[in-house]
């Protein structure tokens, strides 16, 4: 063992040093098909007004609002996508159905239900509004309006809109490239069964999933072995087509652990361990050509706490996203949290409902190898360091993972 030459450095300052060294990723232009859960990298300006025209909102007859209480003679029919070529003049109707363009001189719908209809008269109600059942041209989007802001997140609303200003592909930031390793002699893949020291390789399928779930196209580069040139080459290729590598394991202090004189051989480490709980011994990089290399650790836990604390809202930031955090929503500590004296903690906790507020309950040991202390949680609270930690009944700020 040797002793780390890295400073310790705060959670929080070690979060915003990752991102001050996180690009935004820049724009590609996309068809809207392919766009959803995608950032725009430009303003939506709408094209032309929504409606383009004048629709009828039901099925009915278009009328004179001057009109009310006369017998009418129906004229014509406007369907969707089938315009009456006349007009409704005084006296007449013209019968209409919903999406059909309100014909000239109409300026109201009677719905079907409120008319009485004798062969080719229709007889009106007798309080007729000018202006109802039709969708003015323009009522829903002006032309030349800001309909999406750079930086909106696509979904199904955002895409539908897009598509119905006749928009078929739009501009969004390139999807980060990662490449994903597991380092250490002692893993192997999933489904094989350990030998004497051995176990499997179980950060690859978390942090894949974590990865994944961040929407980002990822390589998987399997299992690196506790061996620096074979290591170096293995980073090296990896990186020739990533935009970031994310590793676990390899980070202490061992005379194993390889990870970080190889990051400083390849590139800057600005991060070299944390006053982090767990996580301590998580590193961070840049190589010359501005790309990310994340060292996580090797414990289970650990590598998803830093992976949710430094590497998902620096892949969001690399998306084009503005806001990098999970949301966060007070709830009240349903038992004593104690705290570390020198480092954050994350600790995980489901969530129940107690009429308006939400209580927290820890998820149990807290251990670094325990991954069900994160399976099923619904947020994590951030215990600050010092000695004192939080008392049941203590209301704070938890980050929302999914709600109960
Ligand atoms: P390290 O950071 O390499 O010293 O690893 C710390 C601990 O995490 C050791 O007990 C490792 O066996 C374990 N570990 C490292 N990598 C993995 C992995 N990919 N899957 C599961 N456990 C791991
Ligand atoms: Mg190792």
């Amino acid at each position: 063992m040797r002793a780390s030459t890295y400073p310790l450095v705060d959670a929080e300052e070690a979060a915003a040093l990752v991102l001050d060294h996180t690009p935004v990723l820049p724009k590609e232009r996309v068809a809207i098909g392919d766009a959803v859960g995608r950032v725009l990298a430009q303003d939506l300006i709408a094209p032309a007004e929504l409606p383009a025209f004048a629709t009828s909102a039901v099925d009915g007859f278009a009328v004179r609002a001057a009109d009310a209480g006369a017998m009418l003679r129906v004229v014509g029919e406007s369907a969707a996508g089938r315009p009456f070529a006349g007009g409704v003049k005084p006296g007449t109707a013209a019968r209409i159905l919903t999406g059909g363009v309100l014909p000239d001189g109409a300026d109201t719908v009677v719905m079907v239900e409120d008319v009485r209809l004798a062969g080719e008269s229709v007889t009106v109600p007798r309080d007729l509004r000018s202006g109802n059942n039709f969708h003015r041209p323009g009522a829903d989007v002006k032309a030349g309006e800001l309909v999406l802001r750079a930086g909106a997140q696509l979904g199904a609303a955002e895409l539908g809109l897009a598509a119905a200003l006749g928009l078929a592909e739009v501009d969004v930031h390139r999807r980060p490239r990662v490449a994903l390793m597991s380092t250490g002699d002692e893993l192997v893949e999933v489904g094989r069964k350990p030998g004497p020291g051995q176990i499997t390789d179980s950060n690859r399928w978390a942090l894949l999933a974590a990865l994944r779930e961040a929407a980002v196209d990822v390589r998987v580069l399997g299992i690196g072995p506790d061996e620096a040139t074979a290591l170096r080459r293995l980073v090296v290729e990896a990186l020739d087509a990533a935009d970031v590598l994310v590793t676990s394991g390899g980070v202490s202090v061992g005379t194993h652990d390889l990870i970080k004189p190889l990051l400083e051989a390849l590139g800057t480490v600005h991060v070299g361990r944390v006053k982090l709980k767990p996580g301590k011994p998580f590193t961070f990089a840049t190589l010359p050509s501005g790309k990310l290399a994340f060292g996580l650790p090797g414990f289970p836990v650990s590598s998803l706490v830093t992976f949710e604390v430094f590497v998902r809202p620096a892949l969001r930031k690399l998306q084009g996203f503005e806001r990098l955090q999970r949301p966060t929503l007070p709830v009240r500590l349903g038992y004593d949290a104690r705290a570390t004296a020198d480092r954050t903690e994350y600790q995980r906790v489901t969530l129940r409902r107690e009429g308006a507020e939400l209580v927290a309950e820890t998820t149990g040991s807290q251990s670094s190898s325990r991954l069900l202390s994160l399976a099923g949680a619904h947020a994590w609270v951030r215990i600050a360091a010092g000695d004192e930690g939080l008392k049941a009944g203590t209301i704070v700020e938890a980050m929302i993972l999914v709600l109960p």
